[in-house]
């Protein structure tokens, strides 16, 4: 698995450098750190570390985030979303998944650590207060790996006890590492959930370039839930192949050999999905890619999707394996159509406030011992 040690070229922004996440990042052995000060300075540097022939996903920019730190995920058009709501903590990754999104940024280089994001926890309280809600689901994985820096960062940590302590949060990291031993012995784990990622096998090795494996994953998560934590998974991207659905079911069998049903909270499904431009830059930059092997069509919200047979016969699939082993587990459907929640879950669901309903009504009816202390 790749980590931080993969991380050849510091550039920090002088202005930064003492604030406490920075200073983590700057006292690293054997990485070269070079300073700058605006973004002339910063512009040059990516070009000379391009120049220097150094890969993106092995150069680290240390800088504020002048951005949105809290926001509501962007969702799907026409599709149901769960109304999750991101931390901004972080931009691009360090492992190389041959779906993820964030390749649609063709001029990007580099991984951007943002250096303060004490502020958003200010944010989230407003938000809180301001809308008068008792639950709220939030993670920090969007935009990059939620725990791929955090023994350095140290914000998973920071943010843990700022769940436990503020109450009304389900705080979600979500990984494709191995990376939570500095984590297991968090004096406060009310309102944290870990949640990994997970696929066949044969698409790990194939799609997910750096990831731990499926064994270092499960391990992993096996090694949380015996610290306290609650557990998430998310079956997503599934990608079709000769036999993949005898692949998905080994892995359900595996996963709730090794981790206690009772403790995981829930579990996503979603077929790969992509804005057709992808295909196109996927084809020019990747030709070897084999992800569109597989029918797909743009659907209403634009994107590329398997067909609605292939989508059902995953969905439900999935979604029968992880019941017989998970029954109190929401299992739930990441941006589909309201027709397929109704032909999967029998569920008549207009509109993604409604799935976020029943999804917290149910994790309160179901995991009263994992809820968060109620919001202050
Ligand atoms: S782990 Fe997530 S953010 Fe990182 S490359 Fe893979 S899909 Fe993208």
């Amino acid at each position: 698995m790749k980590t931080i040690n993969s991380i050849r070229r510091i550039l920090y922004d002088s202005s930064v450098a003492d604030t406490s996440i920075a200073a983590k990042f700057l006292v690293l052995e054997n990485v070269e750190k070079i300073s700058f000060d605006n973004e002339a300075g910063l512009s040059l540097l990516l070009d000379k570390a391009r120049s220097d022939g150094i890969p993106s996903k092995e150069v680290l920019v240390l800088k504020e985030f002048r951005g949105r730190l809290f926001q509501k995920c962007p969702g799907s058009m026409g599709m149901i979303c769960c109304n999750y709501y991101l931390i901004n903590t972080c931009f691009d990754c360090l492992f190389g998944c041959s779906y993820c999104f964030l390749r649609l940024y063709l001029n990007s280089y580099g991984i951007t650590q943002f250096t303060d994001i004490s502020s958003v926890k200010d944010e989230i309280d407003f938000f809180l207060k301001e809308t008068k809600r008792d639950l709220v689901r939030i993670g920090t994985g969007e935009f990059t790996d939620s725990l791929m820096f955090d023994q350095i960062s140290g914000i998973a940590l920071d943010l843990i006890s700022f769940a436990a302590s503020r109450g009304g949060i389900l705080l979600e990291f979500k990984t494709k590492s191995d990376n939570i031993d500095h984590l297991l012995d968090a004096a406060d784990k009310r309102g944290t959930v870990f949640a990994w990622s997970l696929n066949t096998p044969v698409n790990i090795s194939l799609f997910e370039p750096g990831t731990a494996s499926l064994e270092e994953r499960i391990s992993a998560a096996v090694r949380a839930s015996a610290a306290g934590y609650f557990l998430a998974f998310h079956f997503d991207p599934v990608i079709i192949y000769e036999g993949y659905l005898e692949d998905y079911a080994a892995v359900i069998d595996e996963l709730f050999k090794r981790v206690p049903a009772d403790r995981v909270l829930w579990i996503s499904l979603g077929g790969v999905r992509f804005p057709p431009s992808f295909k196109e830059i996927l084809r020019y930059r990747h030709p070897d890619e084999k992800l569109f092997l597989d029918e797909m069509l743009v659907s209403d919200d634009g994107k590329l999707r398997y067909l609605k047979l292939t989508r059902k016969e995953i969905y439900s699939t999935l979604n029968d394996l992880i019941r017989k082993r998970a029954p109190r587990t929401f299992v739930y459907m990441c941006m589909e159509t309201s027709g397929m929640w109704r032909d999967i879950f029998n569920l008549e669901l207009s509109s993604s406030d409604m799935l976020e309903e029943h999804f917290l009504n149910h994790l309160k009816q179901n995991f009263p011992d994992a809820m968060p202390a109620p919001a202050d």
